[in-house]
């Protein structure tokens, strides 16, 4: 290899690195500022027993006892159609509760039979 053509293939790669560089620094202050996978979130709160919907609906953390006039025997978060706890889970989602979970051994008066 020649001199003048080692030279001119130091330059070129001295100028690409030198123009990509910054490229390279920009996409990880892009990930450092990425928000935080869907995995990683807050966790909800439990539903309080004293939230106002939470006592108009009769919500209770353990179905075994409920007293409740609407209840079905056998009823419970685990098993209604608005609960979106995954199995094993102790507290999950609730669709009339978007800001807190429920246990899956609770019992409200809207609860629905899982179809
Ligand atoms: S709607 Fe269903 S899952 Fe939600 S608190 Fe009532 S019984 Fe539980």
């Amino acid at each position: 290899m020649s001199q003048a053509l080692s030279r001119r293939r130091f330059l070129t790669i001295a100028v690409t690195a030198a123009a990509t560089a910054p490229l390279a620094l920009h996409g990880l202050e892009a990930d450092a500022a990425a928000p935080a996978p869907a995995s990683a979130a807050k966790p909800l709160p439990k539903l309080a027993l004293t939230d106002p919907t939470a006592k108009a609906l009769a919500y209770s953390e353990d179905a075994t006892k409920v007293k409740h006039a609407s209840f079905k025997a056998g009823s419970s978060c685990l098993n209604c159609n608005l609960y979106k706890g995954a199995k094993g889970q102790t507290y999950g989602p609730c669709t009339i509760f978007p800001k807190n979970t429920v246990a899956a051994k609770g019992w409200c008066t809207a609860w629905a039979k899982k179809p």
